[in-house]
């Protein structure tokens, strides 16, 4: 039974053939806090979709990779969520509550209405509150980060790509998309999905009219106006029920 062992993420780095070599904080956390001993053991993630059941020795820095856990928790299509950066430290909570959805990469933008201007410290926050709460949803893989990006420019450089096989869809709110989202994902199915939400003060006219330009089909969430953070949690909470259900 692996369902009461504790996951940590691993880096491809700390693994060779079947040894883990564990960091000082992943040697504090399995001998300090959670107090395992030789020979106990826990699931070491490699943030790729492998699960590892693994054995630790004596000196508690290292453990043995006993065998490959089967395991099948991510959503069937990958949902990418590209979010206008709600101010203060919205963005925390979106990044730990759509990694428990299921979300597979979060574009974080800055749009023409975003109050934010992040600091570079921040994508390195946003990717340890991903990981952890990979660990504790038993995510498969941790999202990826991207560095925020200008949301014209990051527009400019899908038209540069192939996106034929990603809906994408942008949420606008005021009854200001013909279809709602969760009809939308309904009526057809890719191997991909995205989904913009914008900031507090909403996408203004011309991003929505340049995103629908580069393919992005305009979406409802609903009559109520939902803020910044809840947004891009409802919208993927839609896409995964849709996907799973
Ligand atoms: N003041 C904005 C307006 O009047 O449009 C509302 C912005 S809302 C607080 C922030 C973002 O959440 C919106 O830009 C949109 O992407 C999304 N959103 C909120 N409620 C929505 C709804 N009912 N349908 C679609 N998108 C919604």
């Amino acid at each position: 039974m692996t369902n009461n062992l504790q996951r940590l993420v691993i880096e491809p780095t700390q693994q060779r053939d079947r040894e883990i070599f564990l960091t000082t904080s992943q040697q504090h956390y399995l001998g300090r806090v959670l107090r395992l001993k030789e020979g106990d053991r826990f699931i070491a993630m490699d943030g790729k979709g492998q699960w590892l059941l693994a054995c630790l020795d004596a000196t508690l820095t290292q453990a043995r990779v006993i065998e490959v856990v089967a395991v099948e928790t991510e959503l069937p299509v990958a949902v990418t969520l590209v979010v206008a950066l709600p101010k203060g430290n919205g963005f925390d909570q979106v990044v730990t509550q759509a990694t428990e959805l299921g979300v597979s990469c979060f574009v974080p933008v800055i749009s023409d209405r975003t109050l934010l201007k992040p600091s570079p410290r921040k994508l390195e926050r946003w990717q340890r509150l991903a990981q952890e709460a990979a660990e504790q949803s038993e995510r498969q893989v941790v999202p990826t980060i991207l560095e925020p990006v200008d949301f014209r420019h990051y527009l400019v450089g899908l038209n540069a790509t192939n996106t034929e096989n990603t809906q994408q869809y942008i949420c606008v709110a005021r009854n200001r998309a013909a279809m709602h989202l969760q009809t939308a994902l309904n009526a057809t199915r890719s191997p991909s999905i995205a989904i913009a939400t914008g900031p507090e003060g909403g996408w203004t006219a011309e991003e929505v009219e340049m995103a629908i330009a580069a393919g992005f089909q305009s979406v409802s969430l609903g009559q109520r106006i939902l803020r910044a953070v809840t947004a891009p949690i409802v919208a993927l909470s839609l896409a995964a029920a849709a996907l799973e259900g």
